[in-house]
């Protein structure tokens, strides 16, 4: 089975693949349906095929606008682009973009985006039939429709989602974002109104706004939950669904990788644990699960799982959860004896044997006496530091690091490359703003 992870650029695509996913999602500056998402331009697509096939990982490149007479020709060169440098398949909802694959790059695997909406097995026979390789179920279904799916087309690759932002509207298919802010979410553009507060209008009364209060900040009533099955990934494992997805295109780089390496880690576990019972005792599910309420989002939901969920809607607010900060990441490690920073004397370098430099590409501010952990890909490599001096790049000891800055750190232990850091919000915010950096 799968991890999918979403790649809203180059460099977040690479840190999808060193924590774990076995496929990103990633696509080119148009036809991707997240405008707002930076996207690979066709320079960077061809580093990105190079560096998942490189790394024994695939990436399917979304092409799953609905497109306008104005978009066939150029969308046609993208198409045949797509296939010369050999990506592992598009992700498709328009049946014409889906002939279009066909008569123009028919080496193309294409795989059934969840625009399309498919929602039982005779649909999913309808496509397969077509030569659709995979399908991305529509969120609305429960698991005993994915397996009754599964079971009366075997021969269908089935991805479902497993974590992340849901639409309040069926499967995407929505209006709001165009008709409030002229911006279609059909075209990628969506501004996420749904979020918005909304107030009661009497038809013959315009411009007398009855308020829905929910609470003292308003109402939330097209507020969706966020969707997490971490709970859920061993019967789904069992189901032989062929990939799991997680949203968010839009999201940090951070959020990417701590996402992907905890169900890396949990299907791994999951693996060892059907082999091996002894292995099952040793893992400490809580401790996966906890990480994924480190980076910010909804209070959860396990959406459609098992059938309509009255829970699904998040009543009392439309704020995210936000616990830790994203700090920067780790961009170089040098042994002290080796570094820039050799010969300089610190309260900690007495033993310099098992000290490292760390470099950091700063994301957010922090400062001497800060608490702050770097994580990795192997999440029990994970260490928490206090930061003594932060040092510029001209070996200057600085009174804090700021944003878009590179900064050293002198540390001790095994300092993988990729480590990201972070810290806990002494007051976490509960806030309308997502973590996009
Ligand atoms: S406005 Fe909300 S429901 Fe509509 S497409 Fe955007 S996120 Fe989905």
């Amino acid at each position: 089975m799968e991890i999918l992870a979403p790649a809203g650029s180059l460099e977040k695509l690479k840190y999808a693949v060193v924590y774990g996913a076995d496929a990103v999602y990633a696509a080119g500056k148009d036809f991707g349906l997240r405008a707002k998402a930076a996207n690979l331009s066709n320079q960077e697509l061809i580093e990105a095929v190079e560096f998942c096939h490189s790394h024994q990982r695939k990436l399917y490149v979304p092409v799953n606008i609905f497109a306008h007479n104005r978009d066939i020709d150029k969308l046609t060169e993208h198409l045949k682009f797509l296939q010369e440098i050999q990506v592992d398949a598009v992700i498709v909802s328009d049946p014409g973009v889906f002939s279009l694959v066909r008569e123009n790059a028919p080496n193309l695997s294409i795989h059934l985006s969840t625009q399309a909406n498919t929602t039982s097995y005779k649909s999913a026979e309808f496509w397969y039939n077509q030569g659709v390789e995979r399908i991305i179920l529509a969120r609305e279904l429960s698991f005993n429709e994915i397996i009754e799916i599964k079971k009366k087309v075997p021969g269908l690759e089935l991805e479902i989602f497993i974590h992340g932002a849901m639409c309040i509207s069926y499967s995407g298919r929505c209006l709001i974002s165009a008709f409030l802010n002229n911006r279609s979410a059909n075209q990628g553009l969506c501004t996420h109104p749904c979020r918005w507060q909304f107030s009661l209008c009497e038809e013959s009364r315009p411009g007398q706004y009855f308020p829905i209060e929910e609470d003292k900040r308003g109402t939330y009533i097209l507020n969706s939950k966020d969707l997490c099955l971490f709970e859920e990934l061993n019967k789904i494992t069992v189901a032989g669904i062929d990939g799991i997805k997680i949203e968010g295109r839009m999201k940090s780089l951070y959020y990417v990788a701590n996402t992907v390496r905890i169900y890396r880690a949990a299907i791994d576990a999951t693996n060892q644990a059907a082999a091996d019972q002894q292995v099952a005792s040793h893992i400490d599910w809580s401790l996966l699960r906890e990480e994924l309420n480190k980076v910010s989002h909804r209070q959860w939901t396990k959406g459609f799982f098992y059938g309509r969920d009255n829970d699904s809607q998040s009543y009392n607010n439309s704020t995210y959860q936000r616990d830790y900060q994203f700090l920067g990441e780790i961009v170089k490690v040098f042994d002290l004896s080796q570094s820039p920073l050799k010969g300089i004397r610190t309260s900690i370098d007495k033993d310099a044997d098992d000290k490292v430099v760390v470099e950091v590409n700063v994301r957010a501010k922090f400062e001497p006496g800060d608490e702050i952990e770097f994580i990795f890909p192997d999440y029990r490599h994970d260490k928490q530091i206090t930061v003594t001096q932060i040092y510029d790049l001209e070996n200057n000891v600085i009174g804090q690091s700021n944003p878009n800055q590179s900064v050293r750190l002198i540390v001790s232990g095994h300092f993988p490359l990729a480590g990201i850091a972070r810290k806990r919000i002494a007051s976490p915010s509960r806030n309308h703003a997502d973590d996009h950096i």
